[in-house]
């Protein structure tokens, strides 16, 4: 991914700043559409993983639907060459000024979380003479197997219609005029390393898949959600997308016609994108030894919010193995990439790499202590 050249080029802009390879993530889009047309599944990007333009525009180009969480990202994505009846619209609280908006640019569907919403969209539609789709996003309680804070399939959390509501859930669905039934929805977490996690979902798809068609609601379709994880300790490692195609494709029960969808997010976008800083200290303390970034946890906030570990390169010290622990500038403890992080002996003015940090990286900076926002650079605006 960094060639001398590039490095020199790197060096050239002002820091801290995105970097995104974009012949990677154009690989990455090639295999995973590949694989799932293989296996006839349709792929929704799940925009809130990314949301700058260019990274989006290239997505479109590879002919994949957007997956919505708030009508700004339907607008957005609809701009960025997203087709409106490609777009689906999920999220636990839509505002009825965003429903308004998804009804109004045609999407395909909403993923409604609960019967309230399911009304709230009916009177809406019906206001606007219009007919709402939608699929039922069912909280299918299987464990994700990651990190707490982003799991969002099992009981004890917000997300989703659990089991023991859906027959009433259905009894409301039937009674209104302006909705149409298109299916059923599942995102069970994010960062799932551990396959079976998807054969359990299957499983669990299938007994529901029976339960539906028994009452005369076989779905159209079924969107499986996303989740599927990426490889943090080596950044230039593929996604295993074939792999978990196929586990759908051999535990969902074969007498199901549904069209079935993915909405992937983190595994399309999370490689591709760098953050680049330069080290502004090296200060002496306790046991250790900082590196003080001119980047923080306003520019990437996944190790202060999650814990979660990005792996770190320094791009132009060849010098023997030290250990550091990486902090940003920011007037917080939690502000830092990594402790006891082995670098090449490293000193002021060292450009440093946090990779793997496409997705939920640029989309979550903030202002925090009046920071600017970070920009992006492209691989092949620089190359
Ligand atoms: C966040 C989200 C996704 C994408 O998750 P990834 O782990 O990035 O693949 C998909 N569907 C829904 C409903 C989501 O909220």
């Amino acid at each position: 991914m960094f060639t001398q050249e590039t490095i020199e080029r790197l060096r050239s802009v002002q820091t801290p700043y995105y970097y995104y390879d974009t012949d990677m993530l154009r690989e990455t889009l090639a295999v995973a559409s590949g694989e799932a047309a293989n296996k006839g599944f349709k792929v929704h990007y799940a925009v809130k993983a990314n949301f700058n333009p260019v990274i989006m525009k290239i997505i479109a180009g590879y002919g994949l639907g957007a997956d919505c969480v708030s009508s700004n990202e339907i607008e957005h994505a609809i701009s960025c060459g997203f087709p409106a009846e490609e777009t689906v619209f999920a999220g636990v609280g839509k505002s009825d000024r965003e429903i308004e908006t998804a009804l109004r640019l045609g999407i395909k569907c909403f993923n409604v979380e609960s019967a309230a919403e399911l009304e709230v969209i009916d009177g809406i539609a019906g206001r606007m003479g219009k007919t709402a789709s939608v699929a039922l996003r069912i909280n299918p309680n299987v464990e994700a197997h990651t990190i707490r804070h982003i799991t969002t399939g099992t009981d004890e959390n917000k997300f989703g219609i659990r089991i023991v509501e859906l027959e009433s859930v259905i009894s409301t669905l039937n009674e209104l005029n302006n909705i149409k039934y298109r299916g059923i929805h599942f995102h069970i977490g994010s960062q799932i390393t551990d396959l079976h996690v998807f054969r359990n979902l299957s499983s669990r798809i299938n007994e529901l898949w029976q339960w539906l068609t028994d009452r005369g609601m076989e779905p159209d379709d079924i969107n499986v959600g996303g989740g599927l994880g990426v490889n943090y300790d080596d950044p230039d490692r593929f996604p295993p997308f074939a792999d978990y195609f196929d586990i759908f494709r051999e535990h969902l029960d074969n007498r199901i016609r549904s069209s079935v969808s993915f909405e992937l997010g983190r595994s399309l976008t999370a490689n591709c994108g760098s953050l680049i800083s330069t080290v502004l200290f090296v200060k002496p303390g306790a046991g250790e030894t900082f590196l003080i970034l001119d980047a923080g946890m306003t520019d990437l906030m996944r190790p202060a919010l999650y814990h979660a570990y990005h792996r770190i390169e320094n791009l132009t010290s060849k010098l023997p193995a030290k250990k550091y622990t990486v902090a940003g500038p920011i007037c917080e403890t939690t502000d830092t990439f990594g402790r006891f992080i082995s670098l090449p002996e490293t000193g002021r003015g060292d450009l440093i790499a946090i990779r793997s940090a496409g997705a939920y990286g640029e989309v979550m900076a903030s202002r925090y202590n009046m920071r600017s926002l970070p920009p992006s650079v492209f691989s092949d605006e620089i190359n």
